[in-house]
């Protein structure tokens, strides 16, 4: 059995619907499909979900959303048109949105999601009813019928561990199962969403739940790729990939699945296979437990923008008891989370994303690591890019940062840090942002350029 899983853009016309319809049903073992809202048909259009959230917030500033909503009912209807579906589910849909925007505002975040939520709750009733139009037994199915309890954190909700036991008695229902992605049920019953893109997470849950053979999800890319493809024209494709590499290669570039979309899948040992609706045949990334190593030793180059590194340097720091957890504690009352740590006997710097700090944070953090710490040199710098360079097979591998360093010298590339993850599935190279294009260039003309495809 299967889990399958479509997004927004899989989904954003009739033709797409029907597309999602060919491919559950040429093969019997995709029974359960969990859908997200309707997404963008053309890079200039909207979203569903987007659309939404502005319903919701027009709402809250007790403004009239007639114009948003309008807009979000006319997508449905165009699905509903193109496929031959009655008038009857637009009117359903109209009413359960009259329904959600006159709900209890007293918590403004409750309200956001039970709105955000409707974009793949009704997209999966009208998916249910395209696929019996076809003839095909298929049941909507609501996430707290099925057992999807989640936290009560609005716009960030964690599943709950009972509901895997749950969902598994989906595997006895008959039919197709169509499923909203993106929400679920708070034991007091009210609706929470995943973070944006959560249909991803849905489907995972469900692949772990339903203690399925493998968790499909389909998108608009044929593959994952082996860097950015707006770094590198036509990259190559990666064919299979560890959940660890996968999760080091998750900056800029590889955000083709949520972040905590493996972990389900993970735990129960599931293999996630990425696949393009546009293209089906596409044998698509699998990623996997184990692989063989036949490739070399990098499987992925990823970076992103906009990261800082807090310098902290104090005589005898080694010795010191102590200082790294007072040190993250600090950033820790700030909210503050961090991505690396590179250390020295009497130094480390922590980066970590820019965009976390608000107006005076700064200077107050680099005040209090030098009083409270006593430290001897507090030095912030900006406008950093990491380069995660990524593979299994550089556990095994002599000279793999030998090749990059070189790689990135004769690129002209200034290394401002350099941190190779403990698990040696991953090199960290910090350079100054407008560094970054060039020394990914460099990176993967050194490690893919050469190697067959
Ligand atoms: N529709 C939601 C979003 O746009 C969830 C999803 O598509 O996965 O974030």
């Amino acid at each position: 059995m299967k889990v399958v899983k479509f997004g927004g853009s899989s989904l954003a016309s009739g033709k797409q619907v029907e597309k999602v319809f060919q491919i559950v049903v040429s093969d019997p073992k995709r029974k359960i499909v969990v859908v997200s809202a309707p997404g963008k048909r053309s890079p200039e259009d909207e979203k569903v979900t987007d659309l939404l959230i502005e319903c919701a917030r027009l709402c809250l500033q007790n403004k009239n959303p007639q114009e948003k909503l309008n807009t979000v009912i006319e997508r449905y209807a165009a699905i509903a048109q193109e496929l031959n579906l009655s008038e009857e589910i637009i009117n359903d849909i109209l009413q359960d949105l009259q329904t959600r925007l006159t709900a209890d505002k007293r918590n403004p975040d409750k309200f956001m999601d039970l709105v955000k939520a409707s974009g793949e709750d009704n997209n999966a009733k009208l998916v249910a009813a395209f696929f019996r139009q076809q003839g095909v037994e298929a049941h909507y199915v609501n996430p707290k019928e099925a057992g999807l309890f989640v936290s009560d954190e609005p716009g960030n909700a964690q599943v709950l561990p009972e509901s895997y036991d749950k969902l598994f008695s989906l595997r006895e229902r008959s039919g197709i199962i169509i499923f909203p992605g993106f929400f679920g049920y708070s034991k007091e019953g009210e609706v929470f969403t995943f973070s944006r893109s959560g249909s991803d997470i849905t489907g995972s849950i469900l692949a772990n739940g339903l203690k399925a053979e493998l968790y499909e999800n389909f998108t608009d890319v044929d593959a994952v790729y082996s860097v950015n493809p707006f770094i590198i024209n036509s990259p190559k494709e990666i064919k299979e990939l560890t959940y660890r590499e996968m999760r080091e290669l998750s900056y800029a570039g590889f955000t083709v699945l949520h972040d905590e979309a493996l972990v389900p899948a993970f735990r129960a040992g599931i293999p996630v296979h990425i696949k393009n609706t546009n293209n089906p045949n596409a044998p698509g990334t699998k990623i996997v437990y184990e692989r063989d190593n036949t490739n070399g030793p990098v499987i992925g180059i990823a970076s992103d923008k906009g990261f800082c590194s807090i310098y902290v340097s104090k005589y005898l720091m080694n010795r010191e008891i102590g200082f790294g957890r007072r040190l993250l504690a600090i950033l820790e009352s700030y909210g503050l989370s961090y991505e690396h740590t590179p250390s020295g006997i009497d130094d480390i710097s922590i980066i970590l994303r820019e965009n976390q700090f608000t107006p005076g944070m700064e200077e107050e953090i680099v005040d209090r690591i030098k009083t409270e710490l006593d430290s001897d040199e507090v030095v912030i710098e900006h406008s950093l890019a990491l380069i995660m360079v990524v593979g299994e097979g550089m556990r095994h591998n002599i000279g793999t940062t030998a090749r990059a360093s070189k790689a990135l010298a004769k690129a002209n590339v200034n290394i401002e840090m350099i941190n190779q993850g403990s698990s040696e599935v991953s090199m960290m190279f910090g350079v100054k942002e407008i560094d970054e294009k060039r020394a990914v260039q460099a990176l993967y003309e050194e490690f893919f350029a050469a190697v067959a495809v």
